[in-house]
């Protein structure tokens, strides 16, 4: 049942950048436990085990562990960080779970089901920044980035949840609330976890980051060691346009972008998906396909075609119609494209619509910040 980690997924004996191993980054706290009361080194392992392959949310549920070492970090080092405040169930199956953080933030995650697969929406951020025009999370503002737990902990939340239907997720997308690139450390130590064959184990070609286009941050993700997936969210192929709808666009241009994609698939020979969500009037033209021909220059290009969910900003919905016949036109011009139905709608939990309300609510989530890198 479900994926194995790839050769490239990285066991936990492994240092990360910081010179700790993958357990001992992710819980410090667990760690200042352990080693305040003198363990032996491989309780951290034991302790991560228990959290990312057994799924416990609670020291108690960690039989591994001597009884008076689970209830010292019951006491000082929580088994979890994310309290589940509420589940709602859309009537194709969706579930969205909205989470508190220790420190009162309200985050959502998403579990959608397709078939024989499970994919599993998380978030990097409270809010976001990036203030895409058309995206309810950017309405938003941002209050601050989600740690590594954090977004690890949504993926375990959502195992332990279809574990009772005897069913596993199978595909992570990070693109729930925020820019995972403007949280890069932070994501890509959660994704190791969830890849990692001591913790989560799901290969890293089922698992894909959307980024809305920083170009730095991929040209760095391109030469992680993982075989992680990329989309960019593309949404316009003119440049003035596209700077109308995504701030982002004015401190990179679509060539710099396109520079910083061909520098992905050199480098990893993998797919690479641009996502695009069709605004009526907006972006659903037929010059708007012509242009894509040209700019989406590369046989591991993918268009992903998106209709607009909505979301109170002002944009309308490209017909049904009018989307399937932009994507046979784009299909005559040669691209590798496909229109992916929205799903969970009836819940907002489609993309661009998590804006967990008890956010909205917080005093102080500020509009608009400056976009940092
Ligand atoms: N911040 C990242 C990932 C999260 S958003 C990014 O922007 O890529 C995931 C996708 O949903 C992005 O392509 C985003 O542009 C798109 N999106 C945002 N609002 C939407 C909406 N209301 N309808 C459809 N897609 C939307
Ligand atoms: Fe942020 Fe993505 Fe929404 Fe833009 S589309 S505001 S980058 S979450």
């Amino acid at each position: 049942m479900g994926a194995t980690a790839n050769k490239t997924s990285r066991s936990n004996k492994e240092k990360t950048g910081d010179g700790a191993t993958l357990p001992e980054s992710l819980l410090p706290e667990v760690k200042a436990v352990l080693d305040g009361r003198g363990e032996p080194r491989y309780r951290i392992k034991q302790a991560y085990a228990a959290l990312a392959k057994g799924l416990v949310r609670n020291w108690s549920e960690a039989t591994d562990l001597p009884r008076p070492l689970r209830e010292a970090l019951t006491e000082h080092a929580p088994a979890t960080v994310l309290d589940l405040k509420d589940l709602s169930k859309a009537s194709d199956g969706t579930r969205k779970y909205l989470f508190h953080t220790a420190d009162g933030h309200a985050i959502e995650t998403v579990m959608i089901p397709e078939r024989d697969r499970r994919t599993v929406c998380i978030s990097t951020q409270v809010g976001c920044p990036m203030a895409c025009k058309f995206c309810a999370t950017g309405l938003l503002g941002i209050k601050r980035n989600l740690k590594a737990r954090e977004i690890a902990e949504q993926v375990l939340v959502v195992q332990r949840d279809l574990a009772g239907k005897n069913e596993r997720v199978t595909n992570i997308v990070v693109m729930g609330m925020g820019e995972p690139f403007l949280n890069y450390d932070a994501t890509i130590k959660a994704l190791r976890v969830i890849n990692d064959s001591d913790g989560f184990n799901l290969a890293a070609r089922h698992i894909a980051v959307s980024t809305s286009g920083l170009i730095d941050k991929i040209r760095r993700f391109a030469d992680e060691p993982e075989q992680f997936h990329l989309a960019i969210s593309l949404h316009n192929p003119f440049e003035n346009e596209r700077r109308e709808i995504m701030p982002v666009a004015s401190r990179h241009s679509v060539s710099e972008l396109m520079s910083a994609a061909r520098y992905f698939v050199d480098t990893t020979r993998r797919k690479l998906f641009f996502e695009y969500t069709l605004l009526e009037g907006v972006n659903d033209q037929p010059r708007h396909v012509e242009k894509l021909a040209q700019v989406l220059d590369h046989p591991l290009y993918h268009l992903n075609l998106l209709r607009f969910n909505w979301t109170d900003t002002g944009f309308a919905a490209t017909s049904k119609r009018g989307a399937r016949e932009f994507l046979e036109y784009a299909k005559d011009l040669g691209l590798s494209a496909t229109l992916r139905p929205s799903r969970g709608n009836d819940i907002d939990a489609a993309c661009g619509q998590l804006a967990a309300k008890d956010l909205q609510k917080l005093q102080g989530a500020s509009p608009v910040v400056p976009l940092g890198r």
